[in-house]
């Protein structure tokens, strides 16, 4: 058998084209959808995402705003920050890009962004609207998966889903958006016991952990459906690699994401579609 590949870059054009409409609808009724990312200091690869973002927002035609305070930013004066940007009407959605500085206390950061401008889905609220099943901004990596699975048309109602990583951003709202789809869900982490006996059994297999290739052919059932999440860097120190084997993946699912060019390309996308969720509901009902 040779997987069939899930492609990344596909479906965020598919998703990318259906907000272009939205977006031109809004900017000639209204005003832009706005979006405002806060970078502190220069990690490196945090400089790469955020101009990533933020030239994705300009070729959609949303309107976008860079903060860069300085690594040396205090807690209180970054949520000052913040608090400025939640009272602005033109802003819809904030982000602040982690990870931050020591000094700060992120908690207190992340729980002060408005809800209804959380585009990154992350504030306790809207945490609390995913496990309930209620609409609210989703976890941009997770909700980007289940953009994928539904348009290749992958089967998840009463399907073995297992996901292995138990992070706030990937694995724990992963796993809820595979069981509100009615998927049969197992959560591993780094305490599981025979993770490879766990994996075998998935139907579909997510492998969001952070571990170069961790994932090799005794973890894979023949003909499951294998979701990588890694974004790792290669032996070199050059190139991504993920947490799944790519030819163990090739051999034996039925189908997978490639690392680059699988997961990657959804997660800005979702950032977009969330951004012009929030302003659609800004603009409709203040
Ligand atoms: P994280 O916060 O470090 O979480 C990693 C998870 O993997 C933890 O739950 C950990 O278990 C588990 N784990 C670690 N080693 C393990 C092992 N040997 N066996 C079983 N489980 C193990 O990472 P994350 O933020 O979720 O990210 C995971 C990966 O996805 C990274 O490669 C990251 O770069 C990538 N990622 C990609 C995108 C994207 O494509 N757009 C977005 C976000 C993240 P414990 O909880 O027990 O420690």
């Amino acid at each position: 058998m040779s997987a069939k590949i899930l492609d990344g870059k596909w479906v965020r054009e598919q998703i990318l084209s259906e907000l272009r409409p939205r977006i031109a609808k809004m900017t000639s009724s209204h005003r832009p959808p706005g979006l405002a990312v806060i970078l502190v200091g220069h990690d490196p690869a945090s400089e790469i995402y955020v101009r990533g973002k933020i030239k994705t927002c300009g070729e959609l035609g949303i309107y976008s705003e860079k903060i860069t305070p300085p690594e040396t930013i205090s807690t209180e004066e970054l949520l000052g920050i913040i608090e400025g940007l939640n009272q602005r009407n033109e802003i819809d959605g904030i982000l602040v890009q982690v990870p931050l500085p020591k000094q700060i206390d992120s908690r207190r950061v992340l729980l002060s962004v408005k809800p209804d401008k959380d585009v990154d889905g992350f504030h306790p609220v809207n945490v609390g609207s995913l496990v309930a099943n209620i609409p609210a901004p989703r976890a941009c990596t997770p909700a980007g998966i289940m953009e994928m699975l539904r348009r290749y048309e992958i089967p998840i109602a009463g399907k073995k889903a297992v996901v292995v990583g138990r992070s706030d951003i990937v694995g724990k709202p992963m796993a809820l958006l595979l069981l509100h789809q009615s998927a049969t869900v197992t959560i591993c982490h780094s305490k599981t016991v025979d993770l490879a006996g766990e994996c075998r059994r998935a139907d579909i297999l997510v492998a969001a952990i952070g571990k170069p290739a961790l994932v090799t052919r005794e973890f894979i059932q023949p003909g499951a459906v294998v979701i990588d999440v890694g974004q790792n860097r290669g032996a070199d120190g050059k190139g991504l690699v993920g947490d799944v084997e790519a030819a163990a993946a090739h051999e034996l699912a039925s189908a997978y994401t490639p690392v680059p060019g699988g997961v990657g390309p959804l997660t800005i996308a979702m950032l977009m579609a969330n951004t012009v969720q929030a302003a659609e509901q800004h603009l409709c009902c203040g």
